[in-house]
């Protein structure tokens, strides 16, 4: 069997384009875990503390930013949100493929600090589709909506940082393809290092 050590996996995209639609299928797979951000922006309807996030104030934030707590934070629209260290160090000592569904600045932090993370960049099937979903998603008052699609569009620059580009047109193809991802990422030479090891002796 090839190397089962946990891939750190971020997923980013603009608002809109479909990661948490994604991510909620991606996960019924035991294989991954979804690490859980702390953010300073409000609940929206139906969003539970300690499950879609860690819900704090600005100041509770900047003591877990002191702290040292985050792996990587980062401002977004107006709010901070950040990666809490200890659930991705645990899950992937677990064995689990963590999955950091975040913005660009934090996504550039994650590929510093750990080299071997694989980014996957998610975008919908044009900017048409994306302001869409948006208003369908009806979540955001209008006024945040071009806040968000104007920041969409900057972090468009940023794609090429990334490993893989998928395009939601089709769910169920994106979420597909992602998972052949994840799978050719684990048959890779650089991750099976103990393996090859054992090849040369012999013992396999
Ligand atoms: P994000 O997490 O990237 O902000 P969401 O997952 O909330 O985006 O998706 C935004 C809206 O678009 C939601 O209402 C969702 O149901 C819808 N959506 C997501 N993917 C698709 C798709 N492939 N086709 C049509 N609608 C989609
Ligand atoms: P939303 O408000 O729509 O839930 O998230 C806004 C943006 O913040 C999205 O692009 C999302 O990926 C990003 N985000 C969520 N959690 C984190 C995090 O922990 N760190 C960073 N850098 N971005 C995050």
């Amino acid at each position: 069997m090839n190397n089962s050590k946990g891939i750190t996996i971020v997923i980013s995209g603009p608002s809109g384009s479909g990661k948490g639609t994604i991510i909620k299928q991606l996960v019924k797979n035991e294989r991954y875990a979804l690490s859980i951000s702390a953010t300073t922006r409000s609940p929206r309807a139906g969003e539970e503390e300690g499950v879609h996030y860690f819900f704090k104030t600005k100041e509770e934030f900047e003591e877990m930013i002191k702290n040292e707590d985050l792996i990587e934070w980062a401002e977004f629209c107006g709010n901070y949100y950040g990666t809490p260290k200890s659930y991705v160090e645990e899950k992937k000592k677990e064995g689990k493929d963590v999955i950091l569904e975040i913005e660009v600045q934090g996504a550039l932090q994650i590929k510093k600090l750990y080299k071997d993370a694989v980014l996957i960049f998610i975008i919908p099937p044009s900017l048409s589709e994306l302001k869409n979903r948006l208003l369908g998603r009806g979540t955001e008052k209008e006024d945040i909506i071009e806040k968000r699609l104007k920041r969409a569009i900057e972090e468009l620059e940023l794609i090429k940082e990334y490993d893989y580009l998928i395009i939601n047109d089709s769910i169920n193809e994106a979420v597909e393809n992602i998972n052949t991802v994840i799978e050719a990422e684990h048959m890779k030479t650089i991750r099976n290092f103990d393996l090859i090891n054992k090849i040369k002796k012999g013992r396999f």
